[in-house]
């Protein structure tokens, strides 16, 4: 199901594969994505997802699906939902593989235990702040608790209390016994339990000791049998801890390969800060469409391939980069090329009224759908005597380039007749309100059987038949290319960019009021809209703008 990827390219973890599977180290590629469900999945989750099951694919293996949700402070099933939803949404199917950390909380136990009996683990009444003193420093050694020297017995008997509700909430911790003076802060006896009477989504009141991530995840990976945990940078300094668990509890050798994490220019790419961003309402939610989260990218139009095309671009490195977001605007172009039906709408409308059309009269017009499908086929356009023209196709004194419409010249409309500018009507404070102009009934279809020429094509609207549209209009949500550096005293929040969103009203032509919600097309001249997921009906047809037609990056690349 998931092989109508594309091929993503050669990495240096595609090398280490293939290494272990020529020598005989490994004989199977099983990956897994470990969202935690405590937000939305955003872009650089895409980035995992497509890694993870594009390698599983890629070497015939399997990808699972596991929701790493050992910390019931932060996690709910309205999170597992959207992950699904948007997991699915991407394109990759994780079949009858779909896994829950808390689902092993029984094993983590008993596996805590075997540390336990084997000396390995001890229970620790230091406070969590005692425990921060005690740790030491990158260059200091840190200083053994007075409990590490705990009897297998008594550590036994702590623990299993600590299970069963008998001590307050982080009066104690079970830590891994390792050693204090490691040069790697992670190996400085690091916590594996600590007690927190917390509601789990999905256990309920069942626990009353929760399992730190460390604890949790590489052994989680170990119970699926995972051969490659793939996961960001910042856990290369956890790996030692992730290896020991597997040495001392041998059990299946997992192997973690850290690869950098995705970041984009003007966007921020954390789940706290983007939760932030929802419950302090500088958004309208997490699907809104100036989020980088997948459920935000597709309500603003973008397709899922066009986001898997830019994983696959992007690459994997080992090295911390910031990825332009012109680079997704242009996947979303190219794919929008291919498949969006062209359709007309005045984002800025002027009235032109054609003086020798009948009046009453109408007419439809063929109009191609997508010059790039020819599969796409025509639809009938109408035409009337009282149109919709861009404000910004018209100039009253026009420089010379200026090829549109201008008092005394002519131009093409768009799948119609040549019309020219005859006179222009205004309000009282002097602004141009209308344009009457005349039209060639000869040039139906856009070419005059005298031969001569027009330079301009302009797109237009029949007024009588416009449905209005509500256009929104985004713009970056922040305006830094990296939101995260904050001038002193402020915060990433002092980045946002005050005109993200603009609201207007555009005559686009009737068939868009028919269009479904999430459905995309060109508005010609103008860029991708995609109709939006919850506002939209035909009554009130609404559109969000996906990307303009103008392409930086494709521009970037040919100067470069
Ligand atoms: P955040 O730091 O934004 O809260 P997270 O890493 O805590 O994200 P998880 O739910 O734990 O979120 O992430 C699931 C998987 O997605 C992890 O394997 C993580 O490494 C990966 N991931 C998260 N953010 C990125 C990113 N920006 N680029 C690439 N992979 C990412
Ligand atoms: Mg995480």
């Amino acid at each position: 199901m998931n092989d109508h990827l594309e091929p993503s390219g050669s990495h240096f973890i595609k090398a280490i594969i293939e290494g272990e599977l020529a020598s005989g180290k490994r004989d199977a590629v099983r990956t897994r994505f470990p969202p935690e469900p405590n937000g939305y999945l955003h872009i650089g989750h895409a980035k995992a997802i497509c890694l993870n099951f594009g390698l599983a694919a890629e070497f015939g293996g399997t990808c699972n699906l596991r929701f790493d949700d050992s910390n019931p402070l932060s996690e709910r099933q309205e999170y597992v939902d959207s992950i699904r939803e948007d997991v699915a949404w991407l394109g990759f199917d994780w079949e009858d593989r779909e896994y829950y950390a808390s689902d092993y909380f029984e094993q983590l136990y008993d596996w805590a235990v075997v540390l336990i009996k084997k000396g390995k683990a001890y229970v620790d009444d230091l406070s969590a702040e005692e425990i921060r003193e005690h740790r030491g420093t990158l260059t200091e050694p840190g200083r053994e608790s007075p409990y590490r020297g705990r009897s297998v017995e008594e550590n036994l008997d702590l623990f299993e209390r600590m299970r069963n509700g008998d001590f307050p909430d982080g009066s104690k911790v079970l830590r891994a016994k390792i050693d204090m003076a490691a040069g790697n802060l992670n190996m400085r006896d690091p916590v594996m339990y600590r007690i927190l009477r917390a509601e789990h989504y999905r256990q309920g009141s069942a626990w009353s000791i929760y399992p730190t991530y460390d604890f949790a995840h590489g052994q989680s990976d170990s119970l699926e049998r995972i051969t490659y945990s793939l996961c960001t940078l910042e856990f290369e300094d956890h790996r030692p801890l992730y290896d020991w668990f597997i040495e001392n509890l041998e059990i299946f050798p997992s192997r973690q390969i850290e690869f950098a994490r995705l970041n984009i220019s003007h966007t921020v790419l954390s789940k706290r800060k983007l939760r932030l961003l929802v419950e302090d309402g500088h958004v309208a939610g997490w699907d809104d469409p100036r989020m980088p989260t997948l459920s935000g990218l597709r309500r603003r139009g973008y397709p899922a391939g066009a986001v898997r095309d830019f994983c696959n671009r992007i690459g994997i490195a080992k090295a911390d980069s910031i990825v332009d977001l012109a680079l997704l605007q242009h996947c979303a172009r190219e794919e929008l090329n291919r498949t969006a039906l062209r359709r007309m709408a005045v984002l800025d409308p002027l009235k032109v009224v054609i003086e020798n059309y009948p009046e009453g009269e109408t007419e439809e017009l063929e109009a191609v759908n997508n010059p790039e499908d020819d599969s796409a086929g025509t639809r009938l356009v109408p035409f009337s005597r009282e149109l919709w023209i861009e404000r910004a196709d018209f100039m009253e004194d026009p420089p010379k380039k200026f090829f549109r419409l201008a008092p005394g010249r002519e131009v093409r409309l768009r799948w119609g007749y040549f019309i020219t500018c005859t006179d222009v009507v205004r309000n009282d404070s002097g602004e141009v309100v209308e344009l009457r102009c005349t039209y060639d009934p000869e040039t139906r279809g856009g070419q005059a059987p005298d031969g001569r020429k027009v330079r301009g094509t302009i797109h237009w609207v029949s007024a009588r038949h416009a449905a209005p549209l509500e256009i929104r209009l985004y713009d970056h949500l922040f305006t830094r290319e990296n939101p995260n550096q904050a001038d002193e005293g402020k915060s990433f929040i002092d980045n946002l960019n005050p005109d993200s969103v603009t609201v207007r009203t555009a005559q686009g032509e009737p068939s868009l009021a028919e269009a479904k919600a999430g459905q995309s097309f060109q508005f010609e001249r103008q860029g991708y809209f995609a109709a939006d997921s919850r506002d939209h009906s035909s009554e009130r047809p609404v559109f969000n703008r996906t990307v303009t037609l103008r392409d930086s990056w494709a521009r970037a690349q040919k100067r470069s």
